[in-house]
């Protein structure tokens, strides 16, 4: 399949030059100019990737813990002594609390994405607060360590609120690299293609392990793993990547 990869990486980014994915809600190179000049003007706050001098990547999970989706994820990763990041949301952490023990124990990092998955740029500092403050407790009461990595909903924040962040030992954590595993075009061989024209040394890769059908994810994951190492990337999770004093 690799070849097939290539080729279309190839084909996607000469119909779509300068366009090529979708990362949410914004097209891609809008979303990296806006968040690069957010990562200059906050530093130590905001991050969308890591150090870009290593060849170090981290893979990142959004929206779960989900049963049907992130046991095999897990499993993956186990099979292949990787570590990752996942961004849980709290409304689904409360229901499956046995997968938060298995992620945690399974030596994987929990980061926070909320309690319901709301903007954080329609709400108010106080609702934000309490997205981030209900989730976090909920994630040390079931593991006994409160996240400090909080990943926003559709990686929405304000400039005023990244001032607040700013003042607090969080610290906010987007993505570099957009798999668009939640499009409707997901298809394993695209989802390869586009993390391939994106891929970097630092590289913060977006995934999804909750919030629908991730079976493409789970799919190309294997696959993903490998492509990365024989390029001869390393992987870690999202906060030694973006911790200076781990290098
Ligand atoms: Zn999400």
């Amino acid at each position: 399949m690799r070849a097939a990869v290539l080729i279309l990486a190839a084909i996607l980014f000469l119909l779509l030059p300068g366009h090529p994915v979708r990362g949410h809600d914004l097209v891609a190179d809008e979303y990296i100019s806006r968040y690069r000049e957010l990562e200059n003007k906050f530093p130590g706050t905001f991050y969308m990737s890591g150090n870009r001098e290593k060849q170090k990547v981290a893979l990142s999970f959004d929206d779960g813990p989900s049963p049907q989706h992130t046991p095999e994820i897990l499993d993956i990763l186990a099979e292949y002594s990787v570590p990752a990041t996942f961004f849980l949301l709290g409304q689904e952490a409360a229901e499956h609390t046995w997968l938060v023990e298995r992620i945690a124990r399974e030596g994987h990092e929990l980061g926070n994405h909320s309690y319901t998955h709301r903007n954080f740029t329609g709400l108010e500092w106080s609702a934000v607060e309490e997205e981030i403050r209900r989730t976090g407790q909920l994630i040390d009461d079931i593991t006994g360590e409160y996240p400090r990595l909080v990943r926003p909903p559709y990686g929405g924040v304000t400039i005023g609120q990244l001032q607040r962040f700013e003042q607090s030992d969080y610290k906010l954590v987007n993505w570099s690299v957009d798999a668009g595993d939640y499009e409707e075009e997901n298809q394993p061989e695209i989802l390869l293609a586009r993390i391939q024209l994106q891929m970097h040394p630092g590289a913060i890769i977006l995934l999804h392990d909750g919030g629908g059908d991730r079976s493409s994810t789970i799919r190309i994951l294997p696959e993903l793993i490998e492509m990365l190492q024989d390029e001869g990337f390393t992987f870690t999770t999202v906060g030694e990547l973006i911790d200076s004093n781990y290098y």
